[in-house]
């Protein structure tokens, strides 16, 4: 059985399991909280990767005609007996095979680096995308962009020209490149990210209690901080 009755854990909410198990817990137990912070990510999020609806069919003809597809797509695969469901920000197909899928994440603060959750959510969706058979261990990328719409127009254009740019060449990995308004990493897929899933799954699958990570850092920015009795606030 799934805890809460659910019948699929989207990769989101995994990679919420690595900032921080029992926030994520709070979240589900006692309703979510929303911040203009993250109303203003989503509202970019649509802007940058707006596109138009087709059908999985004219899809399929799409990847296989086009030399270059840059694609939002959901991804669906189950482990464990535990149904895992995601949407990258973009999967970018070469020649029919998926070789990048790539996350953006805005933040003021944050630009030159990328926190555990972010990397594990990233690497998630290359997972899904290597086991559904779109591509072989394709390329991560994640993008760090300032929390800033009036950057979006001009965003949407370079961060697709760039990172097309960067899955086409062979390269070293992992890369970070910095330019203005965002920060750009690359990482090769890591297989070793299927052991960390079956950790979170575990809490799914009700084997442990969620897990507490405190730190002065995230419990200060933290919604639920005022009824966690985990807090770590100095
Ligand atoms: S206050 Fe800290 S320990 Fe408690 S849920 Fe929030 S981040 Fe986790």
């Amino acid at each position: 059985m799934i805890r809460f009755g659910r019948s699929y854990v989207t990769v989101s909410e995994i990679a919420q399991q690595f900032f921080c198990e029992y926030k994520l817990h709070i979240a589900i137990t006692e309703g979510r909280v929303e911040t203009p912070q993250m109303e203003m990510g989503v509202l970019i999020h649509d802007e940058v990767f707006r596109g138009r609806s087709v059908s999985a069919e004219e899809f399929l003809g799409i990847v296989r005609s086009n030399p270059v597809v840059v694609a939002t797509l959901p991804l669906v695969f189950s482990i464990d007996g535990v149904t895992i469901m995601g949407v990258p920000d973009a999967v970018v197909f070469m020649n029919g095979t998926a070789r990048a899928i790539v996350e953006l994440k805005t933040s003021n603060k944050w630009l030159d680096r990328v926190f555990d959750n972010e990397y594990v959510q990233a690497q998630l969706y290359a997972y899904l995308v290597h086991k559904l058979g779109l591509g072989n261990n394709p390329l991560v990328v994640i993008i760090k962009s300032r929390r800033d719409p009036g950057i979006v127009p001009d965003l949407r254009r370079r961060i697709y020209s760039t990172v097309i740019e960067y899955v086409s060449k062979a390269v070293e990995m992992p890369i970070k490149a910095r330019f203005r308004g965002f920060t750009m990493y690359v990482d090769n897929f890591d297989p070793s990210i299927e052991a960390r899933l079956k950790w979170a799954i575990d809490y799914w699958l009700m084997r442990r209690e969620p897990q507490a990570s405190p730190s002065p850092g995230k419990c200060l920015a933290c919604e639920y901080r005022d009824r966690c009795p985990f807090r770590n606030i100095k």
